[in-house]
């Protein structure tokens, strides 16, 4: 989709701090970093949510995305102290940018229950 951020910032049109990327799903610095690591992992391709990402081919996106963020976790030295997942999901949920990502969140102790 040509007016979604996420989306040009997988095809490069947007600059990002990509961590890592595969031919599925990419890992960038979020702008606004909530923890000392905050990535966002997206899929290359455009879904708009979780709410969305169904059938065969959403669930192949959604496995694509958490391994990448386990990946990019792993190789920032996150296992040991552990990590957080996070995928905001609509209204409720906070979504602000309707392009399906996954926040990983590291580097300091999490809390619950999230805001
Ligand atoms: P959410 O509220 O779950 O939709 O998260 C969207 C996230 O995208 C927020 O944490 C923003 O800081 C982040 N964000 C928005 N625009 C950009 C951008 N151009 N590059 C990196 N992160 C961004």
């Amino acid at each position: 989709m040509t007016d979604c951020i996420f989306c040009r910032i997988a095809t490069g049109e947007i600059p990002a701090q990509i961590v890592a990327r595969n031919d599925h799903a990419l890992a960038f610095r979020d702008l606004n970093p909530q923890a000392p690591t905050h990535l966002l992992v997206i899929p290359a391709i455009h879904f708009d949510s979780a709410a969305t990402a169904t059938g065969a081919a959403g669930q192949r996106v959604l496995g694509e995305v958490m391994a990448l963020g386990v990946e990019v976790a792993g190789s920032l030295g996150l296992d040991d102290a552990g990590y957080r997942f996070v995928m905001n999901t609509g209204r409720d949920g906070g979504q602000s940018v309707g392009h399906l990502h996954l926040h990983l969140l590291g580097g300091r102790q999490m809390h619950w229950p999230p805001g």
